[in-house]
């Protein structure tokens, strides 16, 4: 129970359960360990998304898009049939 008592004590200094950082007002972690796995990810994928489309590649699986095919998709071809066999 040595980590129970440790993260009570932290808690109770205002420092972050996870690390020695200096824990936000009204929370137990630092901004560092506030950010969730799941936030981390969203955020990831939206930036990998964004990075995709800047490029010229599916935000999907990263291929190069065909300029004729798939203009005006941010998908290719192949992500989007997948897509839309989904609802059939
Ligand atoms: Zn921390
Ligand atoms: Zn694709």
């Amino acid at each position: 129970m040595g980590n129970k008592v440790y993260k009570d004590l932290h808690k109770s200094l205002g420092l972050c359960i996870n690390c020695s950082e200096k824990a936000l007002p009204n929370n137990v972690c630092c901004i560092k360990h506030k950010i969730t796995h799941n936030s981390f990810m969203v955020g990831y994928m939206r930036d990998l998304k964004k990075k995709r489309k800047q490029k010229g590649l599916c935000t999907d699986c990263g291929i190069f898009l065909d300029s004729d095919i798939d203009n005006g998709h941010v998908k290719c071809q192949n992500c989007r049939e997948e897509l839309y066999s989904i609802g059939v």
